[in-house]
């Protein structure tokens, strides 16, 4: 795809988000925000025998923040919590599909960062979305 079909792929999720919306007993609850930006997300997630079988968000943001978390929920659906774990910004930025600059990393790592934090507790997340990468 070239440029300007990411970018309308970005705004078809932030205007139509997959797997918006709650679970029926989650096994996992878990908000973060970006106070930069003022996005927020809440990630909801129904983990079997350490694999994803569902996964839901509800939040409010800016386009990329909110993008990424939709196309991050139809990827992480179904997939092993260990391969997760090694997950990072560039997995997401593949997700996206365009260049993302240092303010706006943040809005798009949020839906990751929330994850990590989410399932292996905050201290997880190694700043990759700091103000320098
Ligand atoms: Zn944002």
């Amino acid at each position: 795809m070239n440029d300007d079909l990411y970018q309308a792929n970005i705004i078809d999720h932030y205007q139509h988000p997959r797997h918006y919306g709650h679970l029926e007993n989650p096994d996992i609850v878990y908000h973060d925000v970006n106070p930069n930006c003022g996005d927020e997300i809440t990630i909801e997630l129904k983990i079997e025998d350490d694999v994803i079988r569902e996964a839901s968000f509800t939040g409010h943001g800016c386009s990329i923040s909110q993008a990424s978390a939709s196309m991050m929920m139809e990827e992480i659906q179904g997939k092993p919590l260990a391969e997760l774990r090694g997950w990072g910004k560039e997995e997401i930025l593949d997700l996206l599909g365009v260049k993302i600059g240092p303010v706006r990393m943040k809005c798009a790592l949020l839906p990751l960062k929330t994850l990590k934090a989410g399932v292996w507790g905050p201290s997880n997340w190694d700043g990759e979305d700091a103000d320098d990468m």
